[in-house]
């Protein structure tokens, strides 16, 4: 198996510290907000990673956090005069709920910050002890950037082009502007945590070192993320790691690209931020899910309403072959050899679904047993680790097409009766009439397809 290793800018060979298992750890979201279509796409990214490892009989201890506690959080948790810790209790309840519809896999551990605060006590301590980080008259602590010569490795940049990029924050008892903070001091009346240095919160960076020292260990093999994240938060969660235990943090660093929405950068400024909870009320959490999956981890993809109905079309498509197949046929293992050759390569979920259109468009024109067999022999793992074709095939085409039926304001009731009016005109070899309904119908957006069997019809958009 390969993987595209971000820290040296190439694909590996995936081979974990300790054989058969792999630990993994995945930046989690901060509870200021609920799901939206980004938090989505890394989710899922790395729940199709975790799924993958366990397929291939690895042991995997994954864990993944949340920030329950920032800025934001506070001042929502003021306006509706509740303590920050009940919002993000709520939040964290609502979040949880959205995993599960879009069948994303709980992570073994799920830590929050503030229940490690003594862990992240003692981590700052190390650092300080060590010679790393420094206290500020103010009762802030500062990693000091520059005693770390690997610092810029994983961004792929020197320290002096860094400091041009880094935001400039209250940097009067900073030694140097890139110097970051591991803990910041709050005043008594404000939100905080005692500790040696007075009260105060710590820095965000710290929070993911202090984690997966406490739950994974010094070293672990994959430390995923968005690619929004690479500089500064994993350059300095590598920084504080290896200061305080003297080893690499991750073997591999896997980032997923971003999303566009529309083709605009997501913001709640413009007015297209995607919550998935919204997205769900429209569209099957399999439509989300192969959005996401159909490109290829590491691209930047647009996730806007084109990309969400495109992928539901795709699985509709899928769904109406798959009906069509004997589920008695015999299986093989054809696309399942394909399936494993293209995950084994940087989890290249693209290119099973690539490989899954053409066989069912071969099915299609064909009708081949063999190739039915691959695809139904295929089914049970894109179940496992992509989460798709999980529904009865029927069920699926019913609700897309109801959901159509309702947008084109028209009944099932009302089709069908024209249907029938338009058997009993040809029956009585009145075609013209009979070409005028079904012409009708298609002006409406329904298409009718006459078989041996009767006349079926579909949504004429949907394909
Ligand atoms: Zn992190």
């Amino acid at each position: 198996m390969r993987v595209y290793n971000v820290l040296h800018r190439r694909k590996e060979e995936f081979e974990p510290i300790t054989p058969n298992t792999v630990k993994m750890y995945v930046c989690g979201m901060t509870t200021n907000g609920l799901v939206h279509l980004g938090h989505a796409r890394q989710a899922i990214t790395f729940d199709m990673i975790y799924k993958y490892l366990k397929l291939k009989g690895y042991d995997v201890l994954y864990a993944s956090n949340y920030t329950d506690i920032d800025d934001r959080l506070i001042n929502q948790a003021k306006e509706q005069n509740i303590s920050p810790l009940t919002l993000a209790d709520e939040r964290i309840k609502l979040i949880n709920q959205t995993w599960k519809n879009l069948d994303v896999l709980e992570p073994d551990f799920r830590p929050r910050v503030t229940q490690c605060i003594p862990q992240i006590i003692d981590f700052i301590t190390g650092l300080i002890e060590k010679g790393f980080a420094y206290k500020t008259p103010d009762g802030d602590v500062y990693f000091d950037v520059k005693k770390y010569s690997g610092y810029g490795a994983l961004s792929n940049r020197k320290i002096d082009e860094l400091i041009d990029s880094v935001r400039i924050e209250n940097a009067e008892n900073k030694h140097d502007n890139l110097d970051f903070a591991l803990w910041k001091h709050t005043e008594p009346s404000e939100f905080g945590f005692q500790s040696p240095w007075g009260q105060g919160r710590p820095g965000w960076h710290i929070e993911c070192s202090t984690m997966i020292k406490t739950y994974l260990g010094d070293e672990i093999d994959i430390h995923g993320g968005g690619k929004d994240l690479i500089f500064p938060h994993h350059e300095n969660e590598i920084a504080q790691s290896y200061c305080e235990n003297g080893c690499d943090l991750a073997k591999y660093w896997l980032h997923n690209g971003l999303i566009t929405i529309n083709g605009q950068k997501m913001s709640k400024s413009l007015g297209n931020f995607m919550l998935v909870d919204d997205v769900l009320k429209n569209y099957d959490s399999e439509v989300i899910r192969f959005a996401i999956l159909v490109n290829h981890y590491t691209s930047t993809q647009d996730l806007g309403e084109q990309a969400l109905s495109q992928a539901e079309k795709s699985l509709y498509y899928f769904y109406n072959c798959l009906s069509s197949i004997d589920e008695t046929i015999q299986t093989n293992d054809d696309l399942v050899n394909k399936f494993y050759e293209s995950m084994d390569d940087d989890f290249n979920s693209s290119k099973v679904l690539a490989d899954l259109f053409v066989a069912f468009g071969d099915y299609s024109k064909t009708k081949n047993e063999k190739i039915a067999g691959a695809i139904l022999g295929c089914v049970p793992y894109l179940q496992k680790v992509l989460g798709l074709l999980k529904h009865k095939p029927a069920k699926f085409i019913e609700n897309v097409k109801q959901k159509y039926l309702t947008k084109l304001n028209l009944s099932t009731q009302y089709i069908e009766n024209m249907i029938n009016k338009r058997s009993t005109l040809k029956k009585e070899k009145n075609y013209q009439l009979a070409d005028a309904i079904r012409d009708e119908l298609l002006q409406k957006g329904i298409m009718l397809k006459d078989s041996k069997t009767g006349t079926y019809w579909d949504i004429k958009q949907l394909y």
